[in-house]
């Protein structure tokens, strides 16, 4: 088998409402780039990576010259060719590299008869469960509902989740607003689910010393862990030092150069393995390996997703021994899929592992195409920015908190 196109689509698909980071926003949709990569059999492998629209179009078609020809098979040698460490100085193509290997492990299982979790050592497991990932979120400008700001809000948001897909455990995307606001915020959680797990994740904006603070007040509660309180492995690890809830990343331990250092001298707890950040699925069940081995604990994250990078998680959650928590997913967030069938189910909090050959996925051409448009009438948003905090930045760590007070609608 050998590859003779790569063809990028860039896809805008609505949210059901805008969601809240502490950099910025979502700003009522996700923009992915789907990558279809054609082999000389007529076969076709599956990619996905965020963000980027033209740009990240303009890199894939740029692959042709590097892979035409290539067999798929050949993944070691693909990543050689095109995100060779050393290379990487000049030109970062980890996230080209995961959207590749996901389409050749799609094109070689499907080659084989074989689902992808087949070729990485067959599923240890049917589904994998995922937790409720609640944001704080503006409402949604066409129809004015879906704003969490206040504690109340954020109860009911997990509440309606938690109903509707099963889900046990419930993390909170942080950092918007004062820590002693989101302090309460995370208190009403463990209030009103008293028998679940929760996780909370401020995405690396306190100092040191807050998120010492924050630790400690939390930790009679039922934490599966406390994510990335601080940018840096440093400042993890003085926290860690006097915070008796486990430190989890998805920042700072997201190569094997960082997962060593973090061995050696231990500053995080739970690896969140990224499919995207960390170059492909294969790297991930590496890292998970390295885990293993020292002890650490292994999470699925999610840097949003459509139905092709869902299925990339699914198959790796599928295949490690030691994924000791449920994985995290924007996807019950979404209003809708390209995939055929629509959005993937939810049963009980978990998704069924897909058993048919490749990633077991296939792109619905209409909704391809549909959302392709969609992309063109409204192109991409700045993920890093605020709509409704013009000029805004938040430093590190911050103090520039948003006003929890403030109910206005963004007009996106
Ligand atoms: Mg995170």
């Amino acid at each position: 088998m050998k590859i003779v196109d790569i063809r990028p689509t860039t896809v805008t698909v609505p949210l059901i409402a805008p969601l809240r980071h502490a950099n910025g926003c979502h700003w009522g949709r996700f923009v992915r780039t789907i990558v279809e990569v054609e082999a000389d059999n007529g076969l076709i492998g599956l990619g996905e990576m965020g963000g980027g629209g033209e740009t990240a179009e303009a890199v894939f078609r740029a692959m042709n010259g590097y892979l035409r020809g290539h067999d798929p098979a050949r993944m070691e040698e693909m990543r050689f060719r095109i995100a060779n460490p050393t290379a990487s100085l000049y030109n970062n193509r980890t996230q080209v590299l995961a959207a590749l290997e996901f389409a050749c492990l799609d094109l070689v299982g499907q080659q084989w008869g074989v689902p992808v979790h087949a070729i990485l050592g067959g599923k240890l497991r049917d589904r994998v469960g995922f937790a409720t990932y609640a944001f704080f979120r503006y409402a949604n400008p066409r129809i004015g509902r879906g704003e969490a700001r206040t504690p109340e809000q954020i109860v009911e948001q997990i509440r309606e989740a938690r109903d509707r897909h099963g889900f046990t455990s419930h993390k909170l995307k942080a950092g918007v607003f004062h820590p002693d606001y989101e302090l309460e915020v995370y208190r009403a959680i463990a209030q009103a689910f008293p028998g679940d797990r929760i996780r909370f994740d401020p995405n690396a904006v306190w100092s040191t010393e807050q998120a010492i603070r924050f630790g400690q007040a939390i930790e009679g509660l039922r934490n599966d862990y406390l994510e990335d309180p601080v940018y840096g492995l440093h400042g993890m690890r003085r926290t860690r030092e006097k915070v008796r809830v486990p430190l989890a990343t998805n920042t700072v331990v997201v190569n094997f150069e960082q997962l060593a250092a973090n061995v050696l001298d231990t500053a995080v707890d739970v690896i969140l393995l990224d499919t995207t950040f960390w170059g492909g699925i294969r790297a991930c069940v590496k890292a998970a390996g390295v885990c293993e081995t020292f002890q650490l604990g292994v999470a699925v994250h999610s840097s949003g997703e459509l139905g092709i990078q869902l299925a990339t998680m699914l198959h790796l959650g599928a295949v490690i021994p030691n994924l000791s928590f449920d994985a995290d997913a924007h996807y019950h967030h979404l209003t809708d899929d390209v995939i055929e069938g629509g959005l993937m189910p939810y049963e009980g909090g978990s998704i069924r592992v897909p058993d048919a050959p490749g990633l077991g996925v296939k792109l619905d051409r209409e909704k391809v195409r549909r959302y392709a448009e969609l992309y063109r009438e409204l192109g991409g948003y700045p993920y890093d920015q605020d709509p409704l905090r013009p000029g805004w930045a938040p430093v590190l760590p911050n103090d520039r908190w948003a006003d929890p007070n403030d109910d206005r609608v963004p007009q996106l």
